[in-house]
């Protein structure tokens, strides 16, 4: 082991704030209260952060909707000065002296957070992520407490743990707790959504509008099954989740707007509606809803990595090559091939200029390439020379690692590499991974 590089990326992770169980590291932390108004379109915020990591100045990016009412650092008001405004990302960047305690913030806002609606207060949809920029959006992971007073119509959903604590005139009280350090709060509720689920246990359901033709409500319960079998593949190949081995639970929210975009904020999944009720592109070769419910499970088991350039391809790569086992668990040989032949032609797409995996900036043009198809490419292509075994061993012995530690890194990985694959498969593991464009023998 390369105890020298070990120790200088601790140091980095110290610097960024970020969770080290074994390391007495800071980590951020946001109280906050939300009132929604689903008709008038709009919503009240007081935030409060505090351990922010933070040298000279704290910036921060807050949607652009939103007017201030109130910045305080430290008890004490102050001015934010604004920094940039990004209309792509509906965000102004703002900028204040680094607080030594907290930095407070109350504003209010209406109307669509983001153009696409993807991010929205509606009087039949609520969605709010960190896309939306509703609370001031900072790097790293944080903490999070937020009550929400909401509709008592509505049914809510977030990324924590949600408690309804009772309603009056017409108003219930949610209180959402971050399960873990987490890179957002997300939530997602509206008063038409029916929660389906295949088997009725409900652990994983899925929240969809309750006037769906029949179709898409049938849709909708297949990718519950989906995301139940595939969480019982990783729980075979990779272990649990946690080390009490806590069955895995999830929300798949399948949200009416325009904007195409779905992620996860385990343990809720947002789809847009249309992935039910659009026929699936059956020249693709695999279903689309099935794989993407894959690899959104995957995360369950693959968010250990920090999201930087070196570090994310083993939060998304992983997450992809999952959800790749899984096609060809689940849909056969031929799908799985389909999805390969979509990966390779990604990697051919980002050409021979196209940077390394370890060094793909979240924001270049090579991030699905590089993050998501390329490491799936090489696992397929080291699962193909050394057999599944191999890999299965290799896999579950990073999944531990990551489980024990709280994180996992690049270094961590290549370590477990050369210990279960061998040398030779590990320098090969390791040259592709620092490889700029895609040759054959990594699985181009
Ligand atoms: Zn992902």
């Amino acid at each position: 082991m390369n105890t020298r590089r070990i120790a200088v990326l601790f140091a980095g992770l110290v610097a960024g704030a970020t969770t080290l169980a074994a390391t007495p590291t800071r980590t951020a932390h946001y109280d906050l209260d939300l009132a929604l108004d689903p008709r008038q379109g709009s919503l009240q915020a007081r935030v409060e952060m505090r351990d922010l990591p933070c040298t000279g100045s704290l910036t921060f990016a807050l949607n652009r909707a939103v007017r201030i009412a109130r910045v305080q650092v430290d008890g004490r008001m102050v001015a934010p000065r604004l920094v940039e405004e990004n209309a792509r990302r509906a965000t102004r960047t703002l900028s204040v002296p680094c607080p030594a305690r907290t930095l407070a913030l109350e504003y209010t806002g209406a109307g669509p957070l983001t153009e696409d609606g993807r991010n929205q207060i509606s009087p039949t949809l609520v969605e709010l992520s960190l896309y939306g920029a509703w609370y001031p959006r900072l790097a790293g992971k944080f903490t999070y407490r937020a009550t929400v007073a909401l509709d008592e119509t509505f049914t809510l959903v977030s990324n924590g743990r949600s408690v309804r604590e009772g309603a009056s005139r017409g108003v219930a009280r949610h209180t959402l707790t971050s399960l873990q350090p987490v890179g957002d709060i997300a939530l997602v509720a509206s008063p038409n959504f029916v929660r389906l689920s295949a088997n009725g246990e409900g652990r994983i359901a899925a929240l969809t509008r309750n006037s769906l033709p029949a179709g898409a409500q049938t849709a909708a319960r297949e990718a519950t099954a989906a995301a139940s079998r595939a969480a019982a593949l990783y729980t075979t190949w990779f272990g649990g989740t946690d080390s009490a081995g806590t069955p895995v639970a999830a929300h798949l929210a399948f949200s009416l707007r325009s904007g195409p975009l779905s992620y996860a904020r385990l343990p809720l999944i947002v789809f847009p509606e249309s992935e039910l009720t659009e026929p699936d592109d059956a020249t693709r070769g695999y279903p689309y809803l099935g794989w993407a419910v894959g690899h959104e499970m995957g995360h369950f088991w693959w968010s250990w990595a920090e999201y930087s350039p070196r570090e994310d391809w083993l939060n998304e790569g992983l997450a992809e090559y999952a959800a790749a086992r899984f096609v060809r668990e689940t849909y056969g040989d031929k799908a799985y091939a389909a999805l390969l032949a979509q990966y390779r032609r990604a990697a051919t797409k980002a050409g021979t200029e196209a940077t390394a995996i370890v060094e793909t900036p979240s924001d270049s043009a090579w991030t699905y390439a590089n993050r998501y198809a390329k490491p799936a490419l090489l696992l397929d292509a080291l699962e193909r020379a050394l057999g599944s075994d191999r890999i299965g061993r290799f896999l579950k012995a990073v999944h531990d690692s990551a489980l024990a530690r709280n994180a996992l890194t690049t270094d961590t990985a290549q370590t477990i590499a050369r210990d279960t694959l061998g040398d030779e498969p590990a320098r090969l593991f390791a040259r592709c991974l620092a490889v700029r464009g895609w040759p054959t023998e990594c699985g181009g």
